[in-house]
């Protein structure tokens, strides 16, 4: 029987990159080949050459459809040589993987994100006329008026492990209405597929909740937590011994890479990256153990056994995961060579 598979690629928009997708239906024993779309709807392409090409490069059973249907993510393309289009991100993280594969980098990421009540504008859990009470009890709380949202989560999650995605945890986060899951512990290139696909997932089940999903960095100005995708790294020297775990957070904190990974961890980053609400100023580097108002953490356990992985708190919500997978893998794995 023909089946569907849900083509999807990341667009160029600015400043905020988003997924978008559409149908193919495919014979019975078919396999999903190259594809076109139009790239002057998409802001990759000009009307009179509007053509971009989706090249499958990730796929995965679709677990909202279910059955033999399929979720195909692909990579753009030019159509004049078949070369990277420029707003294909995946491309050099493939390269910085293939450079440093040795070193075996892997990533976990945490993408936390705000539900938005569409009615108000406002995240889910904010009255119409006012505020709720300060943040405290939120964070991995349970019960009515502490939680919003959680039938959507659940369901998100299941559909996460059903199309075999990385996904290692969720949590209920420090503002009404935010909340979190992680992908990983996978490589360079994969952790971009699978969370870029885990963003698809959430966006399409939140349309049945008539909730928008937004990952903007600081939804609500004033006294409420922003919204991050902390960045958990290590390669294999790191994941052995404690040296190289300094050795990454010094490479980390020079001038030159401080200024390259800044501009490219998301849209309004100094609007998040204040000082306060479990972060450094943007304009301040430092690592520290256990340290949430640094810009790198060094779990505690990672500390106790002398080897583990880092975190990098400063990637927003809205960052490109595989600008930020190349960016970690091409700093510190060359600074570990
Ligand atoms: P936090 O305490 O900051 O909230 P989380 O539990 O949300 O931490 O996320 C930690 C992430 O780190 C998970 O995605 C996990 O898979 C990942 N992780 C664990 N070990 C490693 C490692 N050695 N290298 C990279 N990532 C790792
Ligand atoms: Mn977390
Ligand atoms: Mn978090
Ligand atoms: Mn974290």
């Amino acid at each position: 029987m023909a089946y569907q598979a849900e083509y999807m690629w990341i667009d160029g928009s600015e400043p905020t990159r988003e997924i978008r997708g559409k149908t193919r239906i495919l014979a019975d024993g078919a396999t999903p080949g190259i594809w076109g779309y139009d790239g002057s709807s998409t802001n990759q392409a000009t009307g009179d050459n509007s053509d971009v090409v989706l090249n499958p490069v990730f796929q995965c059973p679709d677990p909202i459809r279910g059955g033999d249907n399929i979720l195909v993510l692909c990579e753009t393309l030019l159509t004049e040589d078949l070369s990277p289009h420029p707003t294909n991100t995946r491309a050099a993280a493939a390269a910085a993987l293939e450079k440093y594969a040795d070193q075996e980098p892997i990533f976990g990421l945490e993408q936390e994100y705000t539900l938005i009540n569409p009615s108000t504008g406002w995240p889910a859990g904010f009255p119409p006329n006012g505020f709720p009470a300060p943040q405290g009890p939120y964070y991995c709380g349970v019960g009515a008026l502490k939680i919003h949202g959680r039938d959507l989560i659940e369901l998100h999650t299941q559909a996460c492990i059903d199309a075999g995605l990385a996904i290692s945890g969720t949590n209920a986060e420090v503002m009404p209405g935010q909340w979190e899951f992680q992908i990983g512990p996978v490589d360079t290139v994969t952790v971009g597929d699978h969370l870029w696909v885990a963003r698809y997932l959430l966006y399409r089940l939140a349309e049945d909740f008539e909730v928008e999903v937004s990952i903007e960095a600081k939804p609500m100005k004033g006294d409420w937590n922003g919204a991050g995708m902390h960045t958990n790294f290590s390669t294999k020297a790191m994941r052995e011994s404690y040296d190289p775990i300094i050795a990454a957070c010094e490479a980390m904190g020079t001038e030159d890479a401080v200024a390259r990974h800044l501009a490219g961890y998301g849209t309004g980053i100094e609007d998040r990256l204040t000082g306060a609400h479990e972060t450094q100023r943007f304009d301040q580097f430092s690592y520290g153990v256990s340290d949430r108002g640094a810009s790198i953490r060094i779990p505690w356990q990672v500390a106790r056994d002398g080897k583990g992985y880092i975190e990098d708190r400063r990637p927003n919500a809205n960052a490109d995961p595989y600008v930020v997978s190349e960016l970690l893998t091409s700093t510190i794995c060359a600074a570990l060579a």
